[in-house]
């Protein structure tokens, strides 16, 4: 069965003991959730280690890290490595983000090597794609997510794919409070799943997990994971509340 997720992003938020006070509050309202759930809290580098301590023994819960470098290790001052991470407990990285490919110039040579870094540490990629607001007035979009797809992951063979994990991220829904419609998430959903479909199999692509992104929240959740293709959600704003977090988990 697909697996399906709700990943908290909290960007560069929380001091360590507001990030602690966050997890608690995550794991006291976790629901008890099926075999094929799985909630992500993706916290900041700094604070990994320590939220991979609280989250120790519990299930259905998993750390995640908000991105990693292209290097592998040396002489790169400021950066952290997948073998760093993966070092910390988490099972994660969250990868291609808007954010990161927009201020910090990531382009597909730089994702393709993070991404392979990542495989080869033995975690899981949450591989972002979107379009900004200019593609989706053009009506363009469908293009635009392919050609993301095609050249940052179709290096990838299908066994590396199983952990890939996608997730659609309009960046004009991003931060802004405009979420998607459920049509348009289902809609790009379904055409990623062909995309993946045409290259790999429709096996795997029944298998993809993909996640919609941008303004998700509590009173939207249901009609977004409602949708056939939509597995689950990546959640920026709304992960820093566990009440309105446990609002987006309990509607997975
Ligand atoms: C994100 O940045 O991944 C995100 C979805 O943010 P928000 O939920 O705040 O729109």
């Amino acid at each position: 069965m697909r697996k399906k997720i709700v990943a908290g992003n909290w960007k560069m938020n929380m001091n360590l003991e507001e990030g602690k006070t966050l997890v608690e509050g995550v794991l006291e309202g976790l629901p008890a959730l099926s075999e094929n759930k799985q909630v992500v809290l993706a916290p900041p580098f700094i604070h990994l280690a320590s939220i991979g301590e609280q989250l120790t023994g519990k299930h259905h819960i998993h750390l995640g890290a908000q991105n990693c470098s292209y290097e592998g290790s040396g002489a790169y001052t400021g950066e952290i490595s997948a073998s760093m991470v993966k070092s910390t407990g988490a099972e994660y990285v969250i990868l291609g983000h808007s954010e990161r490919r927009e201020y910090f110039k990531e382009d597909h040579a730089m994702l393709v090597k993070k991404i392979n870094l990542v495989l080869e540490n033995k975690m899981q990629v949450i591989f972002c794609c979107g379009e900004p607001l200019e593609i989706r007035d053009a009506d363009t979009q469908n293009a635009y997510v392919q050609e993301q797809i095609s050249a940052e992951l179709f290096h990838l063979d299908a066994t590396q794919l199983k952990n890939v994990v996608i997730a659609y991220e309009p960046i004009w829904a991003i931060g802004t409070g405009r979420t998607a419609s459920a049509q348009q998430a289902q809609d790009m959903h379904a055409h990623i799943r062909s995309v993946i479909a045409a290259k790999y199999g429709q096996d795997a692509a029944n298998d993809m997990t993909i996640l919609y992104g941008g303004s998700c929240k509590p009173s939207n959740a249901a009609e977004l994971f409602g949708c056939p293709d939509v597995d689950g959600g990546l959640i920026g704003g709304a992960s820093l509340k566990a009440e309105e977090f446990l609002g987006i988990v309990n509607a997975m």
